[in-house]
């Protein structure tokens, strides 16, 4: 019988995870099947409660449920426990396991283009969502020298390094905004802006989307990486600017894929083909 697997979430439409988990279970000819499993946020818990019984061996989790996933796991992680989120549950034996590999996603795809990041670097983080969340955990957890964190509605940034003040012993860190950015080694995106509106916007909406951002003449360091978890095929502006200054750039299909290479090793057992992943992710066919 084939093994399930799917994404959860509200909207999931988008997701490219389909396409990239199906792409791996074909390469290594196992009978598993990866779903797109939109879920309104009053029924998330029973859905997952009878998803082990419906053949699903576990399950990503997505925006909006990540919180509630936690919540209900059996077994978190000490990272879910740690970023206060969930992204991938494991059903084994009656028991739900929890973990958020959007931690070792980021961490994977940085260190495969920038070896020995992120430690000893000044970081800059614009976000204070679910995302950003992994993102300062790995980059405290990894020896940062100083993580810096700006966001639209300042409130959340404040609140995001309170809530890791606990961790952060040798880190030093603090929430910022303009004037006042700090110049940065690595600059990670971890906002929704840059995310495709329409499948042609113009050259001027592109022109807006990054004004939206504090990227100004102040943050651009010297040996500068910049990381933008934000995914479309045909690049996000910060990832058209980054590059068009030759800084080292990793773009959100790189996270994308090492954050479900870790799921896929969480469900399977077995280490994940990346290269038919990726090829999955950006292809987009969902078979
Ligand atoms: P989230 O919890 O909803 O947070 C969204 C963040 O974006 C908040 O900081 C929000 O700021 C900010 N934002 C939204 N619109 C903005 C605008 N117009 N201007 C400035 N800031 C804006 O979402 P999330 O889970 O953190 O995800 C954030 C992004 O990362 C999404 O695009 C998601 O697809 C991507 N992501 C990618 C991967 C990957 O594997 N590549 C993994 C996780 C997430 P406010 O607090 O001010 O509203």
């Amino acid at each position: 019988m084939t093994t399930l697997v799917g994404v959860i979430g509200w909207p999931v439409s988008h997701s490219r995870s389909p396409a990239m988990h199906n792409a791996a279970f074909a390469e290594l000819g196992l009978d598993w099947r990866y779903e797109l499993l939109p879920v309104e946020p009053g029924r998330f818990e029973a859905f997952v409660r009878e998803l082990p019984g419906r053949g699903f061996a576990g399950a990503n989790v997505t925006i909006p449920h990540k919180l509630r996933a936690l919540a209900l796991a059996d077994r978190p992680t000490r990272i879910a426990t740690a970023t206060g989120a969930a992204n991938t549950l494991a059903f084994r034996a009656g028991s739900i396991e929890a973990d958020n590999t959007d931690v070792e996603g980021f961490l994977a795809a940085l260190r495969e283009r920038a070896p020995g990041a992120p430690e000893g670097m000044e970081a800059l983080v614009l976000g204070a969502g679910g995302a950003a969340r992994a993102v300062v955990y790995a980059l405290i957890s990894e020896g940062a020298a100083r993580v810096s964190v700006w966001n639209r509605h300042r409130k959340r940034a404040e609140a995001l390094v309170h809530d890791f003040s606990h961790l952060r012993s040798h880190v030093r860190m603090r929430a910022v905004e303009p004037p006042e950015m700090p110049r940065a080694d690595l600059l990670i995106n971890a906002t929704s802006v840059g995310m495709a509106t329409s499948d042609a916007d113009s050259a001027a909406q592109w022109a807006e989307a990054i004004k939206e951002l504090p990227i100004t003449a102040d943050v651009w360091g010297d040996r500068q990486i910049v990381v933008d978890l934000v995914y479309r095929q045909d690049g996000t502006p910060l990832q058209r600017l980054a590059r068009s200054r030759g800084v080292v750039c990793v773009d959100g299909f790189d996270v994308l894929v090492h954050q479900g290479a870790a799921s896929f090793r969480a469900w399977t057992g077995l280490e994940a083909p990346l290269g038919a992943m990726r090829r999955g992710a950006k292809d987009g066919n969902t078979n």
